[in-house]
């Protein structure tokens, strides 16, 4: 089964949805492998981050990303990757739709309260650096996968 890493930003944890980000991936029936609330280092940051080194908001963004701890989760179940960047919205959240957890939670680019992997091999990189103890997804509970999947 697919797996994603999904990190609620400082902003998040300390505006108290945590609960409220976790109940929604709950209620759509993905499974919750790996939590942690974490203090990153900058480096740790940075390098979530590369690809956005030349960007002129990247200082502003790793200060944001370090102003206070963060939750980092691995969520696994069918296209997770893909349907947790929709339940997370647009990065702008003033151009996400209501529904969605920044649409309903936030306004500013530089304050969308989460983070989703873009894609599946993003998604190996990030649970590889966040989680580096690595993930054990817990067995399978069968009558209950079966409420959620066909097969
Ligand atoms: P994401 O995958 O939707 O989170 O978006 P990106 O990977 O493109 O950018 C990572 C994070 O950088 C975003 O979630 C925003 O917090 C921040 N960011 C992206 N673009 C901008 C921008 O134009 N201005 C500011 N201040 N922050 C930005
Ligand atoms: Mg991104």
């Amino acid at each position: 089964m697919e797996q994603t890493y999904i990190m609620i930003k400082p902003d998040g944890v300390a505006r108290g949805l945590v609960g409220e980000i976790i109940k929604r991936f709950e209620q759509r029936g993905y499974q919750l492998a790996a939590l942690e609330l974490m203090n990153p280092t900058k480096q740790l940051l940075e390098e979530h981050y590369q690809d956005l080194k030349g960007k002129g908001f990247f200082a502003g963004l790793i200060e944001y990303m370090a102003s206070g701890p963060v939750v980092g989760m691995v969520w696994v179940g069918k296209d997770v990757v893909k349907v947790g960047r929709k339940m997370l919205g647009e990065t702008n959240p003033l151009a996400s739709a209501a529904g969605t957890i920044r649409g309903d939670f936030c306004i500013e680019v530089g304050r969308n309260i989460c983070h989703g992997s873009d894609s599946v091999e993003s998604a190996q990189r990030e649970i590889a650096m966040w989680f580096p103890r690595g993930v054990k997804v817990a067995s399978r509970n069968t009558s209950l996968h079966a409420l959620i999947y066909e097969n």
